[in-house]
């Protein structure tokens, strides 16, 4: 019998040729049905090409080899790590892992990374015995609690910042995941030595309050990228049926005590327009009232001075009854007057501006002309959009000043031993119906994280096992250099491209989109449909972006008049983010002349999110990566419910079977000989007569306790070993 595996591009179905035995075993395999699913079968019998499956719902099926798959013994549909699979195929790591799913038993391996797939309901596996048993490897079965034991292991063995990496799409488990790892690292450091803070916890719950929001894949969407701050929170000022703005504003009006209600003037959420535009205000099962007092604790033990945090409120409900301002069009035809009401003199007074000016920097603009100035009236269009675009720059700048006052309180950059364990929670890659901007900086992301993760696990792999003198054979991956380039290369990039029409104020999106085409229609990852729309072939498929109001995100034009307003207030919120705009050393660049009046640009919203994840990148190549990879198992966030091809679509996007064939046939394991010489040299038995360096002494323990010789190799400088050795090697130091 011999079944031969030959795999495949990413993405595609896995072609192998098939032997039948020549006596007559009755051979386990996965056959495809009509429907696309797979289902276990025995093979009963064949002639040539076509095979008699006898499936376990009692069908008898005449399938021909294409159709056909092998199956794993049943001893293996547990197994920890697919790397033990005998056979390694879609449907049988589908089946591995839907099978644990169905026992509750959620996290998996795949080789070196930690597979979590969603539960959707409580599970009894975080409990403190288990913080210990991880912590004193009483048991290794995968758990994000031994990913974060191993991580903080290697940081204080190696002296090394590590970082857990966690990612998947929306709704898949990672803020979930990275809050459990947390709380492990909170539990076992805790202290000032491992640079791990339990603060850190609560800071994750005031990030979440203010960055995110339900949406209709998730009541507790991130919203922003983790350390990437990609937000340009349009979610202030409209957010779509059925989903809900930021948590914040909910828990504030629901939470709120009643001097504050009277101070900011407070009214309940249905009241304000910006999120009762949805018909959504409330998530099943979550109390906002009590979430505001949660926040306000987690506030106060991060040490944020009751006053700031009362600025910060001060600020939500101005943003809160800026939405409430409305206009009427006057008696000069295409002119807007503010209607001065409650909503007016509130912002004027929460702002500590005067209500004239407000009403004079919502209605109207000053254009130079020559030397002069000259006021012009807004159209009923441009005053709501001064409006919209002044509350989304008050809270995006309330969000880096929350994120700035937490950095403060906990010190960040100032750890006493230098070494930390940093831990990213990162928007999954997204394709949706429609994809715009966000999509597209989420996705560009998730691409250069991809060659973070490639670069470790293959490139990084196969050049030190070269360099060294290993042979190995050269296992072939896909690179995605050809897709970075298309989004980031200089001048002719998407994100260059972009950039360039950005200054241009007669600038639209059909001129974006026809210049990106005519530039980057050779590029093999790019595709230009129709008017608007280009499509990208990223790793994990490919998605079609709808460039409508690219443009226009990633100016994030605040106008000038609006900045002037803000620096004229007597708070100090408003008045210190006005400043900043003037700040050259934050990227801002001079006011920019546009539609006839002036618009301060920051920096555009692409270039501001390409500078941060290259910093972000250039901290992760500083650091020893570990990876978990959630998988949402279904769409309606049921436990218990498990979607063979919603689970298939996301083990592709991370090419797991590639990465378990990769583990397999390499040495994860690797230390030079003066280390390997350093850390188990003292248990030589025989250690004068051998001679003294480190490759000797190495070659000597290795002999000494019997590993295998399949399972290491000596390089010049290195010692490399397959899985399971180090663990062995450990425990016999252990006991000597
Ligand atoms: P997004 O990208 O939208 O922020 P996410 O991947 O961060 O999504 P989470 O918010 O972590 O997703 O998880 C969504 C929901 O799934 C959680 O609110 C929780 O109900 C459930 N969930 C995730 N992981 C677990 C777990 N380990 N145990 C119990 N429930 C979980
Ligand atoms: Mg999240």
């Amino acid at each position: 019998m011999a079944f031969l595996l030959m795999h495949g591009q990413k993405g595609e179905h896995l072609n192998y040729s098939l032997t039948l035995p020549s006596d007559k075993i009755k051979l386990r395999v996965w056959c495809r049905l009509a429907n696309g699913k797979w289902e276990l079968g025995i093979i009963v019998s064949n002639s040539g090409e076509e095979f008699v499956v006898s499936l376990l719902s009692g069908n008898i099926f005449r399938v021909s080899t294409g159709e056909l798959l092998p199956a794993n013994p049943d001893i293996l549909r547990c197994a920890d790590d697919l790397l033990q699979l005998s056979y390694l195929n879609e449907p049988s790591v589908i089946y591995n892992l839907q099978y644990r799913y169905s026992r509750d038993i959620i996290y998996s391996k795949a080789g070196p990374v930690l597979i979590a797939v969603n539960p959707f309901k409580k599970m009894q596996i975080y409990e403190d015995n288990l913080v210990q048993a991880y912590k004193q490897k009483i048991v290794d079965s995968p758990h994000v609690y031994a990913v974060a034991n191993t991580a903080y292991t290697e940081m204080m063995r190696d002296g090394v910042s590590q970082s857990i990496i966690i990612s998947g799409e929306s709704g898949a488990g990672k803020t979930e995941t990275a809050r459990f790892a947390m709380h492990y690292l909170a539990s076992i450091g805790g202290g000032s030595s491992a640079g791990i803070e339990s603060n850190i916890l609560r800071t994750s719950s005031i990030l979440e309050a203010f960055g995110n929001a339900k949406t209709s894949r998730n009541d507790n969407s991130s919203r922003f990228v983790s350390a990437i701050y990609l937000c340009h929170f349009s979610r202030v000022v409209q957010v779509a049926q059925g989903e809900r703005s930021y948590h914040i504003f909910y828990q504030l009006c629901a939470g709120a005590p009643s001097y504050l209600r009277e101070k900011l003037n407070l009214r309940h959420a249905d009241e304000y327009y910006y999120l009762k535009q949805s018909n959504c205000l409330l998530i099943a099962g979550v109390d906002d009232a009590e979430r505001f007092q949660m926040l306000l604790e987690a506030l106060d033990i991060v040490r944020i001075p009751k006053d700031y945090q009362e600025n910060a409120f001060e600020l939500l409900a101005a943003i809160l009854w800026l939405g409430n301002i409305s206009f009427h069009t006057g008696d000069i035809e295409n002119h807007v007057e503010v209607v001065v009401d409650e909503a007016v003199t509130t912002v004027a007074r929460l702002l500590g501006c005067t209500a004239e000016d407000l009403v004079v920097a919502l209605s109207a603009r000053k254009i130079r002309v020559g030397k002069d100035h000259i006021t012009k009236t807004l159209t009923l269009q441009q005053a709501f959009d001064v409006r919209d675009a002044l509350a989304k720059f008050l809270y995006a700048s309330l969000f880096d000043w929350v994120v700035e006052q937490i950095n403060i309180s906990l010190e960040v950059g100032k750890e006493s031993a230098g070494r930390s364990i940093n831990i990213l929670d990162i928007c999954g890659f997204e394709s949706f119906q429609r994809n715009s901007f966000e999509q597209f900086c989420i996705n560009y992301a998730n691409e250069r994280l991809q060659q973070h993760f490639h670069r470790h696990l293959f490139k990084l792999e196969q050049e030190e096992y070269e360099i060294d003198g290993i042979d190995w054979t050269k296992v072939d991956f896909e690179d995605n250099q050809d897709c970075l380039n298309l989004i980031e290369k200089r001048p002719l990039g998407i994100l260059s491209l972009l950039e360039e029409e950005s200054k241009f104020p007669k600038a639209s999106d059909l001129t974006f989109s026809n210049k990106v085409k005519q530039h980057l229609n050779n590029n093999p990852c790019f595709r230009g449909d129709t008017d608007v729309a280009f499509t990208i072939r990223h790793y994990a498929g490919e998605v079609s972006y709808d460039s409508t109001s690219f443009l226009q995100k990633n100016r994030d034009l605040v106008h000038v008049d609006s900045i002037q307003l803000l620096s004229s207030c007597s708070c100090q919120l408003p008045k210190l983010f006005a400043a900043r705009t003037d700040d050259h050393s934050l990227g801002l660049s001079n006011p920019n002349h546009s539609g006839g009046g002036l618009d301060f640009q920051k920096q555009s919203v692409a270039t501001k999110f390409k500078g941060q994840l290259f910093k972000l990148m250039h901290q992760l190549e500083n650091t020893k990566p570990h990876f978990i990879w959630c998988i949402r198992p279904n769409e309606k966030q049921l436990p218990c419910h498990y979607e063979e091809d919603l689970v298939l679509r996301q083990l592709r996007c991370c090419a797991v079977i590639e990465v378990v064939r990769i583990s397999r046939s390499g040495y994860p394991s690797r230390m030079t000989h003066q280390e390997f010489a350093g850390r188990y040299g003292y248990m030589l038995f025989d250690s004068v007569s051998i001679s003294k360096d480190p490759l000797s002494i190495s070659v000597a323990l290795l002999h000494q306790f019997n590993v295998p010789r399949e399972m290491y190799q000596v390089g010049y400088v290195k010692i490399y070993l397959r899985m399971g050795q180090v663990a062995m090697l450990e425990s016999r130091r252990k006991q000597a």
